[in-house]
């Protein structure tokens, strides 16, 4: 992964100068995933912002990326021997990965100048084109101590820290970009809503005369900033969705702007900054198409567009496959397209690539874990942060269940995956998932890998046979784990949501657990889960390997050839981009 950013012994040559005339479209997320030493992301906003990055690279459009610094990380997990998960900070060192540069701003927060220095960090894609990023840091000897932190860990903290931080991410980034001298930039991407008072630090730029204006009216042109923005949104998670006290706004930013004012563009009993991003973004847009129906229906009067997500292929793709890739679709990388053909590669080296995989994380999991797992045995994959709406022990409902299929068909189990400091029923699931580890050891392996990250991800996801997916619809707004998945010939077991509905052949690139609920079905169930493994998945593994084969085939090639973000970057790049 990650192996086309730079080391800093190339990176020391590089300034940031190259960069300033060309740039036209300035990208803003909380969290980035450049490289695995590099702790600036959580999960899959990080990976998806990072993939974008590489994507834009390789596509040599003109942007720059801005995110924070986050010295201490996200979390470092600690399980216990009960499984109980601890959380300690995730610290790296970023000298080792990015330059500082020189230029600093200061921004106001709660009456004190809060300093904030950019660091350096170069993607540069196969071709030679370099996109650069920036990490903003406040940790600077002018700052007062409380201030130095806020760049320090990613969703750590409470409401003031993290309102804190997104002034610094959204007022700070967008005056750092004009104080290093990037002057044409005319589109600013926020990616969710963090970054959302990056708008109104543009709206205050354009007030409206004051003979224009009416008492109770907007008395700012809302014109030019919905020209310049561009707002994605990532889920439809209440808790994801932003939402500050008056009070606390306005004990930040005293003085900033007339509170009445954003209370007219950001709803009324708090600052919701999805609103806020919504009422100054001139596209708007959700993850894949089904998250697209429900943010219209969440938010109505909005207009919102489609754009679904993808995955970088070169970085997710196992080093096995990228071999035949290669050799069969040398441009693959660069134009994903071409693997719609990979329905023709021999079943045998399809399977001798996927068995490297699989033994590479049998081996791993040995290592980590301890649990010696079966080659013969299928392998079903479920790695994705640990919170009660991904239903993480659907499969686990009724172990008796559970226990007659494995007795008819054998498999087994690999999970992976962090919970929120803050999520204690998703610490909970964790923890019932060691028990259910100790309950079953006789008969059905099980393990969990500790510290669920992208390196962890790039080690699993390719090495099992089945990717699981238990979300209750339509919560899981697109999801990406899977597609990294079904580039590698892994087959998708999974509730229809998100991108799924849009990738599923049933019996063909993978299977459906229940029906769409959309169509008024029930929630998909473990009797669902159960059924098909009973039925389709296990009974195809272990009787029909020429069929398994097939269904591999079909993966990648209908699947990779679209759900990358190549494809999604063309999206952006001729539909949000220029307008
Ligand atoms: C790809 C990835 C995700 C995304 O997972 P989904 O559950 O599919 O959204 C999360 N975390 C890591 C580390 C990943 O690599």
């Amino acid at each position: 992964m990650f192996h086309d950013s730079h080391k800093l012994s190339d990176q020391q040559h590089h300034t940031i100068g190259p960069f300033l005339g060309p740039t036209r479209i300035a990208y803003f997320s909380m969290e980035i995933a450049l490289r695995p030493e590099m702790h600036t992301y959580s999960g899959g906003l990080g990976v998806l912002a990072g993939d974008t990055a590489r994507s834009a690279s390789d596509l040599e459009l003109p942007m720059v990326f801005v995110t924070l610094i986050s010295r201490q990380g996200y979390l470092r997990q600690e399980l216990d021997q009960s499984g109980w998960q601890h959380d300690h900070p995730d610290p790296w060192s970023p000298a080792e990965s990015a330059t500082p540069l020189r230029a600093k701003v200061s921004i106001p927060i709660s009456g004190r100048e809060v300093w904030i220095r950019p660091w350096l960090h170069l993607i540069r894609s196969p071709l030679g084109h370099d996109v650069p990023v920036l990490l903003l840091d406040t940790d600077l000897p002018e700052n007062a101590p409380e201030d130095r932190g806020i760049t320090d860990r990613l969703y750590g903290g409470d409401a003031r820290y993290r309102l804190r931080q997104e002034i610094v991410l959204g007022i700070g980034g967008l005056r750092l970009l004009s104080a290093l001298g990037f002057a044409g930039i005319h589109t600013y991407h926020l990616n969710e809503g963090h970054a959302a008072l990056l708008a109104l630090d543009l709206l205050r730029r354009h007030p409206r005369p004051a003979d224009q204006v009416t008492n109770g009216d907007l008395r700012y042109d809302v014109a030019p900033v919905r020209e310049s923005c561009i707002f994605t949104t990532h889920t439809p998670v209440e808790a994801g969705h932003d939402r500050f006290d008056w009070g606390l706004v306005s004990e930040l930013l005293p003085d900033y702007i007339d509170l009445d004012q954003v209370r007219l563009l950001a709803g009324g009993e708090s600052l919701n900054l999805t609103h806020l991003a919504l009422s100054l973004s001139g596209f708007v847009n959700g993850v894949a198409q089904r998250h697209a129906r429900t943010t219209r229906e969440m938010f109505p009067g909005y207009r919102i567009r489609a754009i679904t997500n993808g995955v970088h292929l070169p970085t997710w793709t196992h080093p096995a496959f990228a071999a035949l890739y290669n050799e069969h679709y040398p441009s693959w990388g660069l134009e994903p397209e071409t693997l719609a053909h990979a329905d023709q590669l021999p079943g045998e080296l399809l399977w001798k690539a996927h068995d490297q995989a699989r033994h590479e994380l049998i081996a791993a999991v040995a290592e980590r874990t301890g649990v010696v797992l079966d080659p013969a045995r299928p392998l079903i994959g479920y790695a994705r942060r640990m919170t009660s709406y991904k239903r993480p022990e659907l499969l686990f409902s009724d172990i008796e269940r559970l226990r007659r299929i494995n007795a008819r068909f054998p498999f087994q189990v690999v999970l992976s995956g962090k919970a929120h400091p803050l999520d204690e029923p998703g610490k909970r699931h964790i923890q019932n998932i060691f028990g259910h580890i100790h309950e079953l050891a006789d008969e059905l392996p099980i393990a969990f890998i500790p510290n669920y990250d992208a390196s962890v991800a790039r080690l699993l996801v390719p090495g099992v046979d089945v990717w699981l997916n238990t979300p209750v619809p339509p919560m899981e707004a697109s999801g990406t784990s899977g597609m990294k998945a079904a580039i590698n010939g892994v087959l998708n077991l999974s509730v229809l949501d998100g991108w799924w509905i849009e990738a599923c052949v049933d019996g063909v690139t993978g299977w459906a657990i229940g029906r769409d609920g959309a169509k008024g079905a029930a929630l998909a169930s473990a009797e669902d889960l159960y059924s098909r493994l009973e039925n389709d998945v296990l009974p195809l593994f272990h009787q029909d390997c020429d069929g398994w084969i097939r269904m591999m085939q079909q993966s990648i090639s209908k699947i990779a050839s679209t759900f990358n973000t190549q494809r999604m970057m063309r999206r952006y790049a001729a539909e949000a981009y220029v307008r």
